[in-house]
């Protein structure tokens, strides 16, 4: 039979408990004065829970997309207007995207991209 590291009572099964930053093997009685120390080694996962990065996946417009669409539409000799019909878009729209007044909007460039098979907007995954 174990005794008390603190107080040294017979005990039959000791605790094993921090007490003043010391660990010892004490009694219940004792036990109650200091920090039980458990066997298995607690797992912080505090940081990694509150910490862990969430992929946002964010669309954007290629850089040169106004030129991607410029030769895949004359490359399928395709004028402005055939091009603004099939997207159900003005004509001056298509050429102020592709002389770069207008900026291509993801909504538009995804339209473009399922009617020419293009890739002008790209899903990107940014921390
Ligand atoms: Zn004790």
């Amino acid at each position: 039979m174990a005794s008390c590291e603190s107080c040294g009572k017979k005990v039959e099964n000791p605790i094993k408990c921090k007490i003043e930053g010391v660990e010892l093997k004490v009694c219940k009685e004792c036990s109650k004065f200091g920090e039980i120390v458990r066997n298995k080694p607690k797992i912080d996962n505090f940081n990694s829970i509150k910490f862990k990065k969430r992929r946002k996946k964010e669309k954007i417009i290629v850089a040169n997309a106004p030129e991607l669409l410029k030769a895949e539409r004359e490359r399928r000799k395709m004028r402005q207007i055939d091009l603004a019909k099939m997207l159900q878009i003005k004509e001056s729209l298509i050429h102020h995207i592709e002389t770069r007044e207008i900026a291509l909007t993801i909504q538009l460039g995804e339209k473009i991209d399922e009617v020419l098979g293009l890739e002008l907007v790209k899903e990107l995954e940014i921390d």
